[in-house]
C-alpha cells in the first residue's frame, strides 16, 4: 500500500467530483481529488457560468434597443468592449476557482494538481506520484466533439470561444443543439452577424416543436441567418477570412470565425482504463449500474462521463448521493431523475420540463394541450416584435401536468418553480386554483382555460 492511501479518491474536480469529495470528507472519509486543469470543471471554467455571463452581456444588446420605447435616449451605436467582458469574466471565474479550492481544503480533502491515470484497479499515477484508494470515483466529464470535414483545423469549439481576442464581425456556427443556439445568441447580441447551419430541418431536436418553431421565427426576425438541412463540407482560409462550403452546392459563406458545436464526448481516453476492469462503451461513456458502480465494484462513475444528460445539477446530485451512500450508510439514497427542467439561454430564452407534445403523440397518450401565444407587456412599449409562447400538456384522466414549456422573457426563472410543482404531482386543477401574480408572463400558466386534443400532425424530427 502506498504512503498516500485514501478511503476515497476522486478523479476530476468538476461540479460532481467536488461535491462527492466534499460530502465524503464531511462524513469522515480520508479523501483525495486530482484535477489536471482548473478547479470547477466545465461548468465553472468552460460552460454554464462563463456562457451565462456572456449571455447576460449579449442581452444588453437587446435591452439598449428596448429602452428607447421607455424614454431612454440610447444612441444608435453603444460602444462595447469585448476585452473588458473577457477580463471581468476571467476575474469572476478566478474567484469561483478559489471558492472551490477553499471548499475542498476546508472539508479536509487533499487536492492533487495533476492528471490521474489508473495503474491498476486500486492504484493511480498522478504525474508520477502513486496513490491508492479503497474506493475511486471517475468524474472527469466531457469535452466538445471535434468535426471531421476538410479544413476542420480552422474551426473552434466552445472551449475556445471563451478566450477569443476579439468579437468577430461574422460567425458561422455548425450544429443545432444547446451550445450552437446559445452561442448564436451570444455572438449576435454582442454585435456579430451569425449564420447557423443545422443538418436537420429544425434545430433543438428533442425540445417541444412549438417552442423550436417559435424560437426559429424570433431568431429570423432578429436577423439571424438560419440554414436548415445544411451542413459544412469544408473550410478553407483566404486572406484572414474563412470560406465555408456547405451541402447546398451553390452556397459558400465567407466568415471570420467558424464554431463547431456538434455535441460533447466523455473524456475517457488516456485514463489508463485498459489497466482496470472498467467497461467503456462504444460512445466513450463508462458503463455503470443504478448505483454508479462500474464493472469494478469499488470504482464508480458519475456525471457526463457516464450519462448523456450533460447537466451540472445532475452530476452534483449524483456525486452527493454516492458519497452519502458510501460513507454515511444511506443504502437507499437515490437521485430523482423525474422532471429534469432545462433551459436554453437564447433570445428570447426557452425552458422546459416534462414531456413534449411530440413525445405524447409517440407514446399515444390521450393528452390535452393548453397553449397560448402573446406579446409580453414589456414589448408593448419597447416596440420589439417578439412573442412569448407557453404550453401545458395534461393527462385528462389523472389531470396531472405532464409537460410545461415556455419560450419568452424569464422562461428559465419561471420554469424552475413549476418543475417543483410537477415533482409534487401538480394537476391542472392545482394550477387553476393558484392565484396569479399580476402582471407577469408566468401568470398565464395558471389562467389557461381552453384546450385541444393532441395534434395528429407529423412532427419534424
Ligand atoms: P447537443 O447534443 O445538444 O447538440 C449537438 C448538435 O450537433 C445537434 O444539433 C446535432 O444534430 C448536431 N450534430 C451532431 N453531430 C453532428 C455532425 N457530425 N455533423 C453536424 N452536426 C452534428 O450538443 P451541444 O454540443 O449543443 O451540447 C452538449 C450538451 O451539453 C447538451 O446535450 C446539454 O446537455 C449540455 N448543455 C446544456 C446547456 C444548458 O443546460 N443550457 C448549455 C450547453 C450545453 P442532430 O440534432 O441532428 O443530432
Amino acid at each position: 500500500m502506498s504512503d498516500k492511501h485514501f478511503d476515497y479518491f476522486v478523479i476530476g474536480a468538476g461540479s460532481g467530483g467536488v461535491r462527492s469529495a466534499r460530502i465524503a470528507a464531511q462524513h469522515g472519509a480520508k479523501v483525495g481529488i486530482a484535477e489536471a486543469s482548473k478547479l470547477g470543471g466545465t461548468c465553472v471554467n468552460l460552460g454554464c457560468v462563463p456562457k451565462k455571463l456572456f449571455a447576460y452581456g449579449a442581452d444588453y444588446g437587446y435591452h439598449f434597443e428596448d429602452a428607447r420605447g421607455y424614454g431612454w435616449d440610447v444612441p444608435k451605436s453603444v460602444p462595447f468592449s469585448w476585452k473588458k467582458l473577457i477580463a471581468n469574466k476571467n476575474a469572476e471565474i478566478d474567484r469561483l476557482n478559489d471558492i472551490y479550492k477553499s471548499l475542498l481544503e476546508n472539508s479536509g480533502v487533499e487536492v492533487f494538481n495533476g492528471f490521474a491515470k489508473f495503474v491498476d484497479n486500486n492504484t493511480l499515477d498522478i504525474d508520477g506520484e502513486k496513490v491508492t484508494a479503497d474506493k475511486i470515483l471517475i468524474a472527469v466529464g466531457g469535452r466538445p466533439r471535434k468535426p471531421e470535414f476538410e479544413g476542420c483545423e480552422h474551426t473552434i469549439v466552445s472551449d475556445d470561444a471563451f478566450f477569443l481576442d476579439d468579437i468577430p464581425e461574422h460567425v458561422v456556427i455548425q450544429g443545432g443543439g444547446y451550445i450552437a443556439v446559445e452561442f448564436a445568441h451570444i455572438f449576435h447580441g454582442l454585435g456579430a452577424h451569425v449564420s447557423l447551419l443545422y443538418r436537420g430541418s429544425l434545430f433543438l431536436r428533442g425540445f417541444d416543436e412549438t417552442m423550436r418553431l417559435a424560437l426559429s421565427e424570433e431568431m429570423k426576425k432578429s436577423g439571424f441567418d438560419l440554414h436548415y438541412n445544411c451542413d459544412i463540407t469544408s473550410v478553407t482560409e483566404n486572406n484572414n477570412k474563412f470560406i465555408v462550403s456547405t451541402t447546398h452546392d451553390d452556397e459558400q459563406i465567407e466568415t471570420d470565425l467558424v464554431l463547431s458545436a456538434i455535441g460533447r464526448e466523455p473524456c475517457t481516453d488516456n485514463l489508463g482504463l485498459d489497466n482496470t476492469d472498467v467497461n467503456v462503451l462504444d460512445n466513450g461513456q463508462i458503463e455503470i449500474n443504478d448505483n454508479y458502480e462500474t464493472g469494478v465494484k469499488h470504482i464508480y462513475a458519475i456525471g457526463d462521463v457516464s450519462n448523456s444528460n450533460n447537466l451540472t445539477p445532475v452530476a452534483i446530485r449524483e456525486g452527493h448521493a454516492l458519497a452519502d451512500r458510501l460513507f454515511d450508510n444511506q443504502k437507499d439514497r437515490h437521485v430523482n431523475y423525474d422532471n429534469i427542467a432545462t433551459a436554453i439561454f437564447s433570445a428570447p430564452p426557452c425552458a422546459t420540463v416534462g414531456i413534449t407534445e411530440d413525445e405524447a403523440v409517440k407514446q399515444k397518450l390521450k393528452a390535452h394541450i393548453y397553449d397560448a401565444t402573446f406579446t409580453p407587456l414589456k414589448h408593448r412599449l419597447s416596440g420589439r416584435d417578439e412573442k412569448t409562447v407557453i404550453k401545458l400538456i395534461v393527462d385528462p384522466d389523472s389531470d396531472k401536468v405532464l409537460g410545461l414549456h415556455m419560450m419568452g422573457l424569464d422562461a428559465p426563472e419561471i420554469v424552475q418553480g413549476f418543475a417543483v410543482a410537477m415533482n409534487c404531482g401538480a394537476t391542472k386543477a392545482d394550477f387553476d386554483r393558484t392565484m396569479a401574480v399580476h402582471p407577469t408572463a408566468a401568470e398565464e400558466f395558471v389562467t389557461l382555460r381552453s384546450c385541444r386534443e393532441l395534434s395528429d400532425i407529423d412532427f419534424v424530427d
